[in-house]
């Protein structure tokens, strides 16, 4: 196996037409590169061989964070710290905050990317998981103009989504929807990469002590991020009553999800971790909810 990097050259186009138009005169040969961080790994250990890859961070844009039309609108070239240092971020979406301070590594956090992170399409990521459970839209530019894609239709396999040859993916929107709604986050993980993601969203109506609406995703465990309509249903109701049925809930969640028996573990054993994240989270969330709403 080889442990160095074959030749390549790198271009570093100014727009986006631009880079779209060397992708397509690449082919095959050719590929975004980001951050490098998932790129340059795998070219190094002989996965993948491009002899031309196209620098995206000289376009200018894509690294920008805002809000707009109702939406958190992340440049697909904001790093993870970026995210997880983020004002914006921290102050409506703090669950995505949080997530992102615990990607991988500070090296890997410094320049590795939101959008290089979803483009790879690694079964193992903690943002995908996160950004399903919140509903993101995918804006994507290329030969045939900008379209937009919820994220189940852009990541349509393991190491696969819907990006068609020429396209970028140049932002990531998230809705906002109101501070009656709180998220989070629980991850669990032994290797290098998560080997169970769960979140949860849940909209609180604190007066009457009750959830309103729910969303529930489970990643890493299966070959991609799925949500659990049974288990959502499960969990809207008055709190008291939801804390009756989180084993329900959990299980039906674990089954919506195409666990894997793997080296991390049997899906058995998956399964249960999912029972318990989901009723930590449940209670963790359900208390913020009502905290908040009082304060
Ligand atoms: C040691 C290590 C540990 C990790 N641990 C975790 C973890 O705990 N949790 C987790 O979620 N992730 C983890 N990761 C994955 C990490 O999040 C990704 O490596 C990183 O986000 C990829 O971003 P990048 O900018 O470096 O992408 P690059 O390596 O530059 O690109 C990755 C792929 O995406 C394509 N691409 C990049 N940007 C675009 C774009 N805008 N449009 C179209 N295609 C694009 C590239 O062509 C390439 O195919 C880990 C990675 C490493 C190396």
């Amino acid at each position: 196996m080889p442990t160095f990097l074959p030749p390549f050259t790198i271009q570093q186009p100014a727009s986006l037409d631009e880079a779209s138009q060397l992708l397509l005169d690449g082919g095959d040969d050719a590929r975004a590169y980001a951050g490098g961080t998932e790129l340059l790994l795998v070219m190094k250990h002989g996965g993948l061989q491009y002899g031309s890859l196209i620098d995206i961070k000289t376009i200018p844009g894509l690294g920008t964070i805002e809000v707009s039309d109702g939406a958190l609108r992340i440049g697909a070239l904001a790093t993870h710290l970026a995210v997880e240092r983020s004002p914006l971020i921290r102050q409506h979406i703090p669950s995505l905050a949080e997530l992102e301070g615990k990607v991988a590594n500070p090296r890997v956090r410094a320049s590795g990317t939101l959008g290089g992170n979803l483009c790879f399409g690694e079964p193992h990521s903690d943002p995908a998981t996160l950004l399903l459970c919140l509903d993101a839209t995918m804006q994507i530019d290329g030969p045939d103009g900008a379209r937009s894609l919820p994220i189940d239709e852009f990541i349509v396999g393991p190491y696969e989504t819907a990006l068609a040859e020429g396209e970028l993916l140049t932002s990531i929107d998230i809705p906002l929807r109101g501070t009656a709604w709180v998220s989070a986050y629980t991850k669990f993980q032994v290797r290098e990469r998560p080997m169970l993601g769960l979140a949860l969203a849940l909209e609180i109506d604190a007066a009457a002590a009750a959830v309103t609406d729910a969303r529930a995703a489970v990643g890493s465990a299966s070959p991609i991020p799925v949500r659990g309509a049974e288990a959502e249903a499960l969990l809207v109701g008055p709190i008291s009553e939801i804390r009756g049925r989180l084993a329900e809930a959990g299980a039906a969640l674990a089954a919506a999800a195409d666990l894997l028996d793997d080296g991390d573990g049997s899906a058995a054993y998956k399964a249960h971790l999912i029972g318990v994240f989901l009723r930590q989270t449940f209670e963790r969330l359900t208390a913020a909810g009502t905290e908040r709403a009082t304060a």
